[in-house]
């Protein structure tokens, strides 16, 4: 008989055009000039998970033991950084590993099946010429009811000084659908059979020698080498807490330890950025009593004319998302663009009115890679003033200004911006104006009538 019920179509419903953190990671900067190009996002913690995944299933027991060691004793130090794992304080190591294993956001839970946990015989089938790494890495996932391949061919081209991977490809469907996504992404499969390769190239017996070396190799090369307590660390974020990948790359790539010192270097000389990835499942917003139609659709009206603006300016999109006031309460994913040594970031958030970040960078900027951000310095402190601070893509202080779009003084490198916005701004205007009274630095009342945002 078949299913004859009739399917309406649902009303779309309004949505935010907020960018939705879904990873966080390193990308060589690309080679060609015009943008735009396809970014390859590297994920720090692809390389921990992929170390874990390979890991003897007995080993992981011996590290585990030694975190859960660790972890009680930086509790009992009151370390901060320690908080979040106050409730594993009491519990034994067949607790935490059942917990990894089969708890709420277990491995079980999250991939149908304990391969992660077993990690037998991960890779297969492995070939390294002199520039090509191909093999079969073993799926994560239960394979049952979806179909999903129990193994999937890795390929991972290094280039000739075997410092970087100008190709990469996974055939999983997870791979596939990030590419969606607009990146070439670093997966775990990969991160697996990197961290398999430099163990076998170090002793040709391990791993029942799943790779096989075609010739000589020089040693390959890994931006990062992840120590076994933050490995297991990593696992415990994702697999206990259930935290995200974006958090957790967030919080990996903050430690310095992490990164072989040539890739320091890369980042120094802006051969290699940072990049986020949005998930294109956008936020649905729904009209309440505070929040009305009109107060949903004026971010996506101003955000495309904006848009359209900062084109015409001759600006062009460039990587996938640059992170502005990264690790405060405005944390927000911009989409970037750039022109020459300028840069443009678009800040649509729930928490700030629409906003434009400009940059201007010069040879002579300095690097702060691990830098850290004020939390009690409001963005709305010093509007339009001169400031320098990190980028977080580069890490490069650059001369930085906070825009308001509304305001009659134009930015220079995009003229008919604030023209253009103003009269779709609506009830944004009084948002402008209570924020520049509660939190600028100077004489706010005078700054309210520059920008035409006193109404009396
Ligand atoms: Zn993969």
């Amino acid at each position: 008989m078949g299913n004859n019920k009739l399917v309406l179509p649902m009303k779309q419903p309004l949505s935010l055009p907020i960018r939705q953190p879904l990873y966080y990671g390193v990308s060589p900067k690309s080679t060609q000039d015009d943008p735009p190009y396809r970014p390859q996002i590297i994920l720090a913690s692809s390389y921990a998970r992929g170390s874990f995944f390979i890991r003897p299933e007995q080993e992981k027991y011996i590290m585990f033991g030694l975190w859960l060691d660790k972890i009680k004793e930086r509790l009992r130090e009151g370390d901060p950084s320690a908080e979040v794992y106050s409730d594993l304080s009491s519990y034994s190591l067949d607790e935490l590993t059942a917990a990894i294993k089969n708890g709420k956001n277990g491995i079980k839970k999250k991939h149908g099946t304990l391969k992660l946990w077993k990690g037998e015989e991960v890779v297969a089938l492995g070939n390294m010429g002199q520039n090509i790494l191909t093999a079969r890495v073993k799926s994560k996932r239960w394979g049952g009811r979806n179909n999903v391949a129990s193994r999937w061919l890795v390929e991972i081209n290094f280039d000739e000084y075997g410092t970087g991977y100008p190709y990469i490809k996974c055939q999983s469907d997870e791979h596939f659908w990030d590419g969606v996504k607009g990146a070439d992404m670093f997966c775990d499969h990969m991160g697996a059979l990197l961290t398999c390769l430099k163990e076998v190239y170090n002793n040709p017996d391990a791993y029942k020698g799943a790779i096989r070396f075609e010739e000589h190799v020089k040693e390959p090369y890994m931006p990062f080498l992840i120590n076994p307590m933050l490995e297991a660390e990593v696992i415990v974020k994702r697999y206990v807490l259930g935290q995200n990948y974006y958090d957790i790359d967030k919080w990996l790539l903050d430690k310095k330890e992490i990164y072989d010192p040539s890739y320091l270097d890369k980042i120094e000389t802006g051969k290699v950025l940072y990049d986020a990835v949005h998930s294109k499942r956008t936020k649905a917003a729904k009209p309440t009593n505070s929040f009305t139609k009109g107060d949903i659709l004026a971010p996506c009206k101003v955000a495309s004319v904006m848009e359209k603006c900062i084109y015409k300016s001759g600006f062009r999109r460039v990587g996938l998302n640059a992170v502005e006031f990264r690790g405060t309460e405005w944390e927000t994913l911009c989409a970037n663009y750039e022109k020459g040594n300028k840069t443009l970031r678009l800040l649509i958030s729930e928490q700030l009115p629409p906003l434009l970040i400009y940059r201007e960078s010069n040879p002579a900027d300095k690097t702060d890679i691990f830098y850290k951000l004020h939390e009690e310095e409001h963005p709305f402190s010093r509007p339009y003033q001169e400031q320098r601070t990190v980028d977080d893509r580069t890490r490069k202080i650059t001369k930085t200004k906070i825009v308001i779009p509304y305001s009659p003084i134009p930015l220079r490198e995009v003229p008919e911006l604030n023209e253009t916005v103003r009269p779709i701004i609506g009830n944004f205007k009084s948002r402008y104006a209570e924020l520049i009274r509660e939190h600028y630095d100077g004489d706010n009342e005078e700054l309210l009538k520059k920008l035409g945002l006193k109404f009396s």
